[in-house]
């Protein structure tokens, strides 16, 4: 993990991710009641705040590492790439 700074704000890791690795977003902010219908999401999920986003490539999934240097936490799904950006506490 590379923690160098500036961290990147959401919208600009996005647009980074869209950019160098063809990802498409298929989900971002969700309501509960939309949530609750997806099969096996969290009652809790960051969806929930727009605190997430999933994606999927044109092509192969990119290194989970260098999605980790745009600072997103990535859960690497069957079909998609769940991803939430860091909260990082300052140094
Ligand atoms: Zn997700």
């Amino acid at each position: 993990m590379n923690w160098s700074y500036p961290v990147l704000s959401w919208d600009k890791a996005v647009e980074l991710l869209s950019r160098n690795y063809k990802a498409s977003v298929t989900s971002w902010w969700r309501t509960a009641a939309h949530n609750a219908k997806l099969p096996g999401s969290s009652p809790k999920s960051a969806h929930l705040r727009g605190e997430a986003i999933d994606v999927v490539y044109d092509g192969a999934p990119p290194p989970i590492e260098n999605l980790e240097n745009l600072g997103f936490l990535v859960r690497r799904e069957n079909d998609h790439d769940h991803l939430e950006l860091r909260q990082l506490s300052m140094p």
